[in-house]
């Protein structure tokens, strides 16, 4: 993979379009489904993992992300599951740093619990990682221990602290949760913005059998976007990270607030993302069953030309867009795959 382009099959050298015009320039890769913590939105109680027989190890893990980058990705993110409870991960992300130094990735960062920052925060910046997304969806020890059912805040509060001592832009992600931390939502990005963290808020997805409804738990963004504007005043960004999220200034904070609407906005149309889990499945949408087996075109040969040409088939697949619904009649799993497979 560090040889010239044109040494590449040619299956490799192909660009990733789909079959509406999206060009797909950012990965996402689930290394573990495995997690420290068990958020009852994301997970039932008594989840069944994989066996790690199945799991594809770390150095096939860097060969599929390798083959991806040279179709064209330039963004990467490592997650989970918890991506830093993979034994040995950071020599993964040891080895794709080295697609920073050559120009090909543009960014190699990482969701995270955080629960683990204190202990990889500064090799990750060595890394090369610039930014990571910590998900947080309380200040309050109590409704941390809840909402993950045995989760302590301070090793995630020391987690952030430790990322930023090494240098790393940290950046917010919390799940709206109805009657949860709904009330809370102002002084989270009163909190963050005062540590010059950006925020980004997310509506819960339908995604996985987790032993609840999802009616309890879904509050529309939209609602919480205007509860917040009678306290901040919000101007539109232009701005974008390459994800889905549309961004707001708060002229009260000066920070920034994203917005990640999968059910009251659909963000489709400009999707330029796939995603890869740790056993080598490919999906093409987060809100979509489609599947593709890319451990076996790995496996079968040591030359990625199978394996380019199982990517291009797969991207030649990607759906339009996902169609979630959280309603008294759609109560039950869009797709059955957990968020902590496919990786958030
Ligand atoms: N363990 C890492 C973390 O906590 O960030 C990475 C994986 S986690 C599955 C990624 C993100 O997905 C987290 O922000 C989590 O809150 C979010 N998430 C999990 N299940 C979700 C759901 N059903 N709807 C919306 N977001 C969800």
């Amino acid at each position: 993979m560090n040889g010239p382009v044109s040494s590449l099959p040619a299956s490799l050298r192909r660009p990733m379009t789909d079959p509406f015009g999206r060009t797909i320039s950012y990965l996402r890769v689930s290394v573990t489904d495995r997690c420290d913590l068990r958020c009852f939105y994301c997970m039932s109680e008594d989840m069944t993992f994989l066996p790690k027989a199945d799991l594809l190890t770390l150095e096939e893990l860097d060969r599929l992300c390798s083959a991806f980058i040279a179709k064209g990705v330039k963004k990467l993110r490592l997650t989970g599951g918890e991506p830093l409870v993979r034994r040995n991960v950071m020599s993964l992300v040891r080895s794709l740093s080295r697609h920073l130094a050559t120009g090909a990735l543009r960014e190699l960062t990482m969701t995270t619990n955080g629960t683990q920052l204190s202990r990889f925060a500064s090799e990750l910046s060595d890394c090369g990682i610039r930014r990571v997304n910590v998900s947080l969806d309380t200040l309050d020890p109590t409704k941390f221990r809840a909402i993950t059912r045995w989760g302590e805040l301070d090793k995630v509060l020391a987690g952030i602290e430790a990322a930023r001592a090494a240098g790393l832009a940290v950046k917010i992600n919390a799940v709206a949760l109805k009657n949860l931390n709904e009330d809370e939502i102002p002084s989270l990005i009163r909190w963050a913005h005062g540590n010059d963290m950006a925020v980004t808020l997310i509506e819960v997805m339908p995604m996985g059998e987790i032993g609840a409804g999802r009616i309890e738990q879904y509050v529309p963004l939209s609602l919480v976007r205007a509860r917040l504007a009678k306290q901040f005043t919000l101007t539109d960004l232009d701005e974008s990270t390459g994800g889905p999220a549309r961004y707001v200034r708060v002229a009260e904070t000066g920070g920034t607030l994203g917005f990640i609407t999968p059910m009251t906005h659909n963000f489709c149309e400009s999707c330029n993302r796939v995603r890869i889990t740790c056993t080598g499945t490919l999906h093409t949408c987060l809100g979509q069953e489609d599947a593709s087996d890319l451990r076996k075109p790995l496996r079968a040969s040591p030359d990625d030309a199978l394996l380019g040409q199982t990517i291009d088939r797969a991207i030649g697949t990607k759906p339009k867009g996902h169609d979630f619904i959280i309603d008294r009649r759609h109560n039950r799993p869009s797709v059955s795959r957990h968020m902590s497979v496919t990786g958030g």
